[in-house]
């Protein structure tokens, strides 16, 4: 698990480059859907100041610039329902949606976590990942 947690900010803060960084992850030994959703899932939560629908401007851009064909079904779902629900139907896809699914999910969290780093984090803040 830590080494997804260092993967995913390091990707974020742009310490990786996102595509390179997007096929560390999946190429992983470790890789395990559940495990690397999950904690997107909550990172993304997490990063988004918006606690009822979790959506705001910067996700919906995000949604909006998600580097996949906008016709593949992860990204269709994001698009079509709210925050919860389509994180929920993104849950139970089947096996050959799930690559697709953490790439779009990884772009979504880069664009969230680089807002929050350039607002409520930008002069200085505990969060251990953000000094990864
Ligand atoms: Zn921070």
């Amino acid at each position: 698990m830590e080494e997804f947690y260092k993967l995913i900010n390091q990707i974020a803060q742009n310490k990786i480059e996102f595509t390179q960084g997007s096929t560390l992850i999946l190429n992983h030994a470790n890789f395990e859907f559940e495990l690397v959703f999950t904690l997107l899932r909550n990172y993304i939560f997490n990063s988004i100041p918006e606690k009822v629908n979790y959506t705001t401007e910067t996700y919906m851009q995000a949604i909006a610039s998600i580097p996949l064909k906008p016709t593949l079904t992860p990204v269709v779902i994001l698009k079509s329902f709210p925050t919860k629900i389509a994180f929920n139907k993104l849950e139970t896809l089947r096996k050959d949606e799930q690559q697709k699914t953490i790439i779009a999910l990884l772009w979504i969290f880069k664009q969230t976590d680089t807002q929050r780093r350039n607002t409520e984090c930008k002069n200085g803040c505990g969060h251990d990942w953000h000094n990864i």
